[in-house]
């Protein structure tokens, strides 16, 4: 009997790359043979390339020429599992299977050897003199007994310069050893008392940590409002998963991956778990990939790339805030990671948790028909109410033209400082003034690489495009015209808003929360969380202030402009608006303070703005819902999205006209195409875009025919066709 799994040294392997090749390419097992889903180096022309061994080879090509795998990296090979994940995924979204490997491999030097690194414990001798700074080092020593240390921590820990410890290694009291840079993580302990839970989340806690003790695929919606203890109730299903020996996964929206999470995780499990996000050292991204391969990771607090790493025995993904557009991946590979969880819990029988205050409308209806379980945690935790929600109508306020900040709204906020509490004052717009006109001919500043405006960052001292990040200095001159001195902002950024506050409250500290304004996601989670502890009166915010942080002495917020999303002809205009509005006033009002949410709108009858004061979540779905069915629209409907760009605008459009034309595909299986029409931004980065809309029921087994569909287009030059399945983001 022939092991399927194993290839005898010379037999054909089909090797899949990361290369962009259409097909895995045939290689001989080297000296020592290899095993399905092995990772190897192998020789592509001239340059060696990262592979997995997907199978065996085809034989199609000539034995004796037919190079040779160059070696099996020592990783833990790619599991069956994971191979059909990536091969679903691909076929879901319709990309080419070396970017799915790319996406699954995203951790440098996965081929090197474990790099070692010098460790320090206490050595068999004595020094031959003692003094002060030596007794500490070996005095904490003693007190760890057999550990050991890096040169930094030993020198930070017992307060000494690195010197003193290299004069005791040389005198042997202190030993020096190599030991592997890829450490395993602590070990996580389930047994250790949670936190106490209300009879709510009791019942929801039983029900999720059963569901996974099952062992059987399944997908829960965690429904409860901000502050509910959705964190506790799922903390209980990671705690019953890691006590039944299987890995666990929770994904959160990048920003809210704060320190102040993960030191509650690691209360409830003793130890820190694995972090994955976009500000992990290479070190530390390769030390959890070989970790999380070899099941010496537990539990990984991750962003959405971490649904991609080689669980060894995936038992539960949490995916929390599951409605926030950030797990939608915009380039390069267009995966949405909420659904990608749930295709790689079936695929594992493992138990996926979809944890939100305000779910997805695609959440909500697969729960409403059954295919998810809903569970919902009504009572907020602890003594706090939800913020009482009202609205300030502007067209009763007269307000100048360079105000934003209305006089209801302000009375509310000196109210609240005389009180000692926190206001935040809700902008979701960056920088300092979206417009900049000149006023002598109405010129507006454009971007010269795209059809968007220049946007005034004060902050940076520039103007900058938030298509492209291209920028250029606020010119003095109007760039049209030649005017002097004329040119000026038009509407608020956050920036702008600021500086009304510091004129309408002179006594406060007022501070300023916007992505753009530090230097990486640290200093800004840090930012916030000093002002979370106080550090400001008024906070001014985009909508990054709106997820999962808390501040405890914050009981309003002032949302400046509520109509500002629901303008534009996004699909889930209103669901935005409407998510958006109710977590943004959630932050009002947590701990012991009850909060308030003012909401400045021209249109207080709008019945988005009246479902948000309503507080009447599940009317609003329901008419959301009613909506998009009529409209046979997601989720009552099938969606893609095909965006062909290049340089030259008539080129593009003359091939998405003749895709058009071309949609007998489509028509075989009753789907729809819509366009060509300009992409409401119709350049970005001089590259000139034009969409097209397929529209299908919803059993329409869509990807097979849009592959066939666009595969009659040969793509000229520099022209690129991108698929969106389920489009999030018409722009
Ligand atoms: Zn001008
Ligand atoms: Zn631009």
């Amino acid at each position: 009997m022939i092991d399927p799994s194993f290839f005898d040294e010379g037999a054909l392997v089909a090797v899949l790359t990361t290369q962009p090749l259409d097909r895995a390419l045939d290689y001989k097992a080297p000296e020592g043979g290899c095993h399905l889903g092995a990772f190897v180096e192998v020789p592509l022309g001239p340059r060696k390339v990262l592979g997995v061994v997907w199978g065996p080879g085809k034989g199609d090509y000539d034995y004796a020429k037919v190079r040779s795998v160059l070696r099996v990296l020592d990783v833990a090979p790619m599991r069956a599992e994971m191979r059909r994940f990536l091969e679903k995924a691909a076929a879901y979204t319709l990309t080419p299977m070396p970017a799915m490997l790319r996406l699954a491999t995203r951790a440098p030097g996965l081929g090197d050897p474990p790099s070692m690194r010098k460790v320090y414990r206490r050595g068999p001798d004595e020094p031959d003199r003692m003094t002060d700074a030596r007794r500490r080092v070996l005095e904490f020593l003693a007190e760890y007994g057999d550990l050991s240390f890096t040169l930094k921590e030993l020198a930070e820990l017992s307060g000494v310069t690195s010197s003193v410890i290299k004069g005791l290694v040389k005198q042997g009291a202190v030993a020096e050893e190599d030991s592997p840079r890829d450490l395993p993580f602590a070990p996580l302990d389930p047994d250790l008392p949670g936190k106490e839970l209300t009879e709510d989340q009791d019942r929801a806690a039983t029900h999720v940590a059963e569901a996974v003790r099952a062992g059987t695929y399944g997908t829960t919606l965690l429904r409860g409002v901000t502050g509910s203890g959705k964190t506790e109730v799922y903390l209980e299903a990671v705690a019953a998963c890691l006590s039944a020996g299987r890995q666990a996964l929770v994904l959160l929206p990048e920003i809210a991956l704060t320190a102040e999470f993960l030191k509650r995780v690691e209360v409830r499990f003793g130890a820190r778990p694995a972090e994955w996000h976009s500000g992990a050292t290479m070190t530390e991204r390769r030390r959890i990939w070989r970790m999380i391969g070899q099941g010496q990771a537990q539990l990984v607090i991750g962003a959405r790339s971490a649904l991609f790493l080689p669980y060894q025995n995936l038992g539960l993904i949490v995916v929390d805030e599951e409605h926030d557009t950030s797990y939608k991946q915009e380039d390069g590979v267009l995966y949405n990671a909420r659904d990608m969880a749930v295709l790689r819990a079936s695929l594992l029988g493992a138990q996926v948790v979809l944890s939100s205050a305000t779910p997805s409308l695609e959440s909500w209806a697969n729960a409403e028909s059954g295919k998810y379980t809903r569970l919902d945690l009504e009572a907020r935790f602890g003594p706090a109410v939800l913020p009482t929600m009202k609205t300030i109508d502007m067209r009763a306020e007269t307000l100048p033209s360079d105000r934003w900040v209305s006089d209801t709204l302000k009375r509310a906020v000196d109210q609240r400082l005389e009180a000692g509490e926190q206001a935040m004052l809700f902008l979701n717009r960056r920088g300092y003034a979206p417009i900049t006109l000149c006023r002598a001919c109405g010129h507006q500043v454009g971007c010269d690489q795209c059809d968007a405006r220049m946007v005034e960052h004060r902050f940076l001292k520039r103007l900058m495009c938030h298509q492209c990040g291209e920028t250029k200095p606020m010119p003095t001159v109007c760039p049209s015209c030649g005017a002097e001195d004329r040119m000026a902002p038009v509407g608020p950024g956050v920036e702008r808003l600021g500086e009304e506050a510091v004129k309408l409250f002179p006594d406060a500290r007022v501070a300023v929360l916007s992505s753009d304004m530090y230097g990486s996601a640290r200093a800004l989670k840090a930012e916030i969380e000093g002002i979370a502890a106080g550090g400001a009166d008024v906070v001014i915010g985009t909508q990054l202030v709106a997820k999962g942080h808390n501040f405890p002495n914050l009981t309003l917020v002032g949302v400046i402009d509520a109509d500002l999303g629901l303008q534009g002809s996004d699909l889930r205009a209103a669901e935005r608006t409407f998510q958006l509005m109710r977590q943004v006033a959630g932050r009002a009002g947590r701990a012991e303070k009850p909060g308030t949410a003012m909401l400045q709108t021209f249109q207080p009858e709008h019945p988005v703005i009246r479902a948000i004061l309503a507080g009447d979540e599940e009317g609003f779905w329901r008419a959301e819902a009613a909506e998009r069915e009529a409209a046979g629209v997601p989720p009552y409907g099938r969606m893609a999205g095909i965006i062909l760009s290049g340089p030259d605008a008539a080129q593009v459009f003359d091939a998405a006209n003749a895709l058009a034309r071309n949609a007998v595909p489509l028509a075989r299986v009753g789907a729809q195409v819509f366009g060509p029409a300009p992409a409401p931004i119709a350049r970005i980065r001089g590259r000139h875009r034009v969409r097209l809309l397929v529209k299908a029921g919803k059993g329409v087994a869509l990807q097979g025919a849009i592959a066939q569909w666009v595969s009659q287009l040969r793509l000229k030059g520099d022209m690129r066709l991108a698929v969106d399945i389920d489009p999030q983001s018409f722009y």
